[in-house]
């Protein structure tokens, strides 16, 4: 795990992109149920901005390629998590990790998992 949370050096894309995926992961967790249509226009420009910004060339030119193909899904919070657990999906594939069954996904980024593990 120290490999991945670094030690006050710069971060390498593993650790960026695992950094990263946990602040995604953790917003769709907590984006409303109900959005305004303000929060929904904002979470989509949230997501093409990251696109053109994120320190990755390769990584941000694929995102950027997924987004035109398969735009955010805002309506709710269900509906924005699993389409981003279908996004890192996208990238798990290409780089040959297992997929992650995205039935689970708000066990593994809001309620923990229910064996308990997670619990303080
Ligand atoms: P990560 O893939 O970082 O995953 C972190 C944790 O998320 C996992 O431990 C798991 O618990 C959970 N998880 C895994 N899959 C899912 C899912 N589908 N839904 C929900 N939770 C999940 N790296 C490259 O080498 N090339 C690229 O082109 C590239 N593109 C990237 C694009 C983006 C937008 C981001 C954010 C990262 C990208 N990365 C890329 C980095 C790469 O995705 C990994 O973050 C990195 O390889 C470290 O992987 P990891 O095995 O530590 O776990």
């Amino acid at each position: 795990q120290l490999h991945i949370l670094g030690n006050n050096c710069p971060l390498d894309k593993d650790q960026l992109g695992y950094q990263t995926w946990g602040l995604l992961h953790t917003m769709a967790a907590y984006y409303p149920d109900h959005p305004t249509d303000r929060q929904r226009k904002d979470m989509s420009k949230f997501f093409v901005l990251l696109s053109r910004f994120y320190p990755c060339e390769t990584c941000a030119k694929d995102f950027s390629d997924m987004i035109s193909i398969r735009p955010p899904v805002t309506t709710s919070q269900e509906s924005l998590s699993q389409w981003l657990c279908w996004a890192h999906n996208n990238v798990n594939y290409r780089l040959g990790k297992p997929l992650f069954d995205c039935s689970r996904v708000n066990e593994r980024w809001r309620d923990g998992w229910t064996d308990g593990s997670c619990d303080p």
